[in-house]
């Protein structure tokens, strides 16, 4: 080919990229390209053939994309019964999930183009005053009574004086507004107090969150009738009604929508009168509070055969409230969640009539029920379990740290050998993406967002995160805490996990069906509107049409965003950070943006409706989604505490967990993509040099570990809230302060070890007789001999376990 020829055509596909990357309007591409042409063409640069093939290719393309009356009538309209068979099919409760909530910058991530100010911009969230006097006092205090052996092993449940504080400092209503008599905090206050009490006490928390995340007050707030809010929530805030709530029945579990507990419409008796009501037949199982409860929420399918209220038989899910005195209803007895101390029962009801005032939101709401709780989960799902779980990496990052340079095998502190390291590396780099991803979410709702699927993230990751931090922390401490009693503090933690695996949405169910299922459709820029526009009666062809030209631009856009970030390695990425380092992590966070908004169309065109079903393609372009949201996370935390030194080590570690965990998720799509060329063809245009992103290094692993083995104000930061005991016979108090000690003992001890080394100080003594022997060489003064002494006391007391009577009933040691 001439020199000339060749010319020509780069300067047109020049042309072609710009407009695709930029996403040019078809007019406005038309144009640009056509002018081109012209000037290539009156420049002579092609040779008649070339000539010929370009302008019919750009002919064919402009006229398509811009004459919008053809390719309506020629295109989109023989086209639309195939579209209709690809499009997912929706069913109404399914509808009622997806439009519930709404989406926020997880639609950013999904738009291929993060616009990185936006989140910067928003807020840092912060605690008011009195939010924070009330975590100082009474948070503080209820910590200090609380003895989580006693409260589990011993009680089996909070004792009445913990009860009672909490119910008069009305920790049961800190979602309610002050003016009906409840704390009125932010989404952030309320994650922040239930997880410092996580810190002291998982059973406490558990029942502490109840009343304020998923349940009755959230509810009446949000549908409740003036009469219903102004009757129950003053009461509710002060612990007066103990409520629960019940949806999860023995046949419905994670499939919620098809609960087989029935209200039917009648007329029956109430307070003397004949009412019309509701009759109700309810079997429940697993209700936190329930066993304790005196009001209870209710969620039942509600039929209407004789239409008293309307022409509707099949009204649907209904919620209602109804007082656990009422004739009928069945409460008292406990499952016994991993031996937890917190309240969990069943519940069941026959034939017990309600009037219809006890529908929450009264008869407005009838048939409404799926649609609230749907909405109230997001803020449920954004609040409690990410605090639990954040209480998890607290615990661990300053108590399993403070452990690990203390223990000494091999006259060495465990901190220092490599296996060690690498656990500790985990606990730390995980609990600082914990607290930055449990600021963002909660700081989302704060921000009245009801974030749909960053509340569905946050629920997965953060307990898996927490998961995989507590297991690292066991096996750190080994039999140190295998073994039980008063002095295990992470026992309970550890058990505890699985509870926050599965409620609220279990965790393959959340991973496999819901943050991409319902992501993709909430956030992706054009395909709700095109299912909406191509399930409708009479579908508009003028507009659907425009959104499916869009979306051809959009997909075009993206495929040539990938192929010039895959060969410049993203590096021509615009970034906004100063850092070096986390300026180029911030730019794959974008390129991998870019990426997944690629690999869904694709996914989703290939696919279509079946996507559903392949539930490991969509767990995995989830994968790709909730990374990128908790690496925005890690990233808005740096900058919401104003970009400190302190925190490049644990960006960078974060990000590029992110960025593997993606790479594998990537990988895995492509290998198991449906059509095997394609899945080979993305990975090229994607990583066209191979894998991108490896696991954080060695070195990096071990700078993160450093702030982990000593006081500093980093890690007081990043374990603010973690409840430290003033106890000085309790095992957190004694880790403090041996810790604090380490800075002066440490050079004592290696002069005393070496002295033993060199035979200054026989080996053949016993402790005391060493200290003695190294004063009377001159090793060490008096001072340090009675340091050294006393923090040999307290490093026993740190690994001591408790020991008990042979039939375990006392505890003796
Ligand atoms: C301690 C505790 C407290 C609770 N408190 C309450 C409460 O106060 N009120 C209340 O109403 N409920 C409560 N629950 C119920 C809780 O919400 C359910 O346990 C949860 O929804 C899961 O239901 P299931 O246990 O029946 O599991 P199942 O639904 O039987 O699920 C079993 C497994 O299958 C997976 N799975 C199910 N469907 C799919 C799918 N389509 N794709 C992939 N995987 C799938 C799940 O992820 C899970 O791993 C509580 C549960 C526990 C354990």
């Amino acid at each position: 080919m001439e020199m000339a020829n060749v010319i020509g055509l780069i300067l047109i596909f020049g042309l072609v990229l710009v407009s695709a990357f930029y996403q040019l309007s078809a007019f406005i591409w038309s144009l640009l390209i056509g002018v081109g042409l012209i000037g290539v063409t009156i420049a002579g640069l092609f040779s008649p053939i070339t000539l010929i093939v370009v302008w019919s290719i750009y002919l064919i393309a402009a006229l398509f994309t811009n004459l919008n009356l053809f390719r309506q009538q020629y295109v989109i309209k023989p086209a639309l019964n195939f579209l209709q068979q690809q499009m997912p099919s929706i069913s109404a409760t399914e509808r009622e999930a997806l439009e519930a909530g709404n989406t926020w910058w997880e639609k950013e991530l999904f738009s291929g183009r993060p616009e990185w100010k936006k989140l910067f911009n928003t807020p840092k969230p912060t605690l008011s005053d009195d939010e924070q006097q009330f975590l100082d006092n009474q948070v503080e205090q209820l910590c200090n009574m609380l003895d989580d052996w006693q409260v589990v092993y011993e009680e089996r449940d909070l004792p009445k004086n913990v009860w009672d504080f909490l119910k008069k400092e009305k920790f049961f209503g800190m979602v309610i507004p002050k003016q009906y008599g409840g704390l009125g905090f932010s989404a952030l206050a309320h994650s922040t107090v239930v997880m410092k009490i996580a810190t002291r006490s998982i059973s406490t928390a558990v029942n502490t969150m109840v009343p304020n995340s998923l349940g009755p007050a959230e509810l009446l707030q949000h549908y409740g009738t003036e009469e219903q809010k102004s009757y129950y929530l003053p009461k509710l805030a002060t612990g007066e009604e103990m409520p629960c709530f019940a949806l999860t029945a023995p046949e419905a579990g994670s499939d919620a929508g098809s609960i087989p507990d029935k209200g039917i419409v009648c007329r029956g008796q109430h307070n003397g009168k004949e009412v019309i009501g509701i009759k109700l037949n309810w079997d429940k199982r697993y209700i936190t509070l329930a066993p304790i409860a005196t009001v209870l929420g209710l969620a039942f399918q509600l039929y209407d055969p004789d239409h008293l209220l309307g022409n509707k038989e099949n009204i649907g899910i209904t919620l209602c409230l109804l007082p656990t005195s009422h004739p009928g209803v069945e409460i008292g007895t406990r499952h016994y969640p991993m031996q937890l101390a917190f309240m969990n029962g069943p519940t069941r009801g026959k034939d017990v009539f309600i009037p219809l005032e006890w529908v929450i939101g009264g008869e407005k709401m009838l048939g409404q029920g799926w649609r609230m709780l749907m909405e109230c989960l997001s803020i449920g799902r954004s609040i409690s379990l990410p605090a639990l779980s954040t209480a998890c990496g607290k615990v661990t990052y300053r108590y399993t740290g403070a452990y690990a340079r203390l223990r000494r095998q091999f006259n060495t502190s465990i901190s220092s050998f490599e296996g060690i390291e690498e656990a500790l590396g985990n606990i730390a780099g995980y609990t600082y993406m914990l607290e930055a991803s449990r600021l963002m979410t909660a700081g989302a709702v704060d921000l009245k967002v009801k974030p749909s699927i960053a509340s569905a993230i946050a629920k997965y990751h953060m307990t898996e995160m927490s998961r995989t931090v507590i297991s690292h922390a066991m096996d750190i401490h080994a039999g140190h805490m295998i073994q039980s009693g008063p002095r295990n503090f992470l026992a309970n933690l550890y058990i505890a996990s699985p509870i926050s695996i599965t409620v609220e949405g279990a965790n393959i169910l959340t991973r496999n069906l819901i943050i991409f299922g319902q992501g993709a459709v909430r956030c992706h820029p054009y395909l709700l509107k095109e299912v909406e526009l191509i399930s409708a009666a009479n579908p508009n062809i003028k507009e659907l049409d425009r959104v499916l030209m869009s979306h051809v631009g959009f997909f075009v856009s993206n495929l040539i965003r990938n192929i010039a970030y895959g060969l410049t390695g993203g590096r021509l990425i615009f970034s906004s950070i100063k850092n070096k380092r986390i300026r180029q992590y911030q730019k794959q966070i974008t390129r991998m943006s870019a990426a997944l908004a690629l690999l869904a169309d694709t996914s989703l065109m290939l696919l279509g409706g079946s996507l559903k079903r392949r539930e490991r393609i969509s767990a995995r372009l989830g994968d790709i989604l909730s990374q990128l949201y908790l690496a925005s996370a890690v990233l808005k935390y740096f900058y919401d505490n104003n970009k400190p030194n302190s925190d490049v080590d644990y960006v960078c570690w974060s990000l590029q967990n992110c960025l593997q965990k993606i790479q594998i998720a990537c990988d895995e799509l492509f290998n198991n993509f449906p059509n095997k060329w394609i899945g080979k063809s993305l990975s090229w245009i994607i990583f066209p040099f191979g894998a991108a992103y490896l696991y954080p290094k060695d070195k990096l692993h071990k700078d993160i570990v450093k702030p982990m083995l000593e006081p500093s104000d980093f890690r007081n930061r990043l374990t603010q809230y973690c409840y430290v005991s003033e106890k000085e016979n309790e095992l957190g108090f004694r880790l403090e302060k041996s810790l604090s000690m380490m800075s002066v003992i440490e050079p004592l001890w290696k002069k005393l070890m070496q002295a033993v080394k060199s035979g200054v100080v026989s080996q053949k003594l016993d402790w005391q007789e060493r200290l003695n022997a190294a004063q009377q060489a001159g090793v060490i003064t008096a001072d340090d001999a009675r340091l050294l002494n006393e923090f040999e006391i307290l490093r026993s007391e740190v690994i001591k376990v408790n020991e008990f009577s042979f039939d375990l009933k006392q505890v003796i040691a």
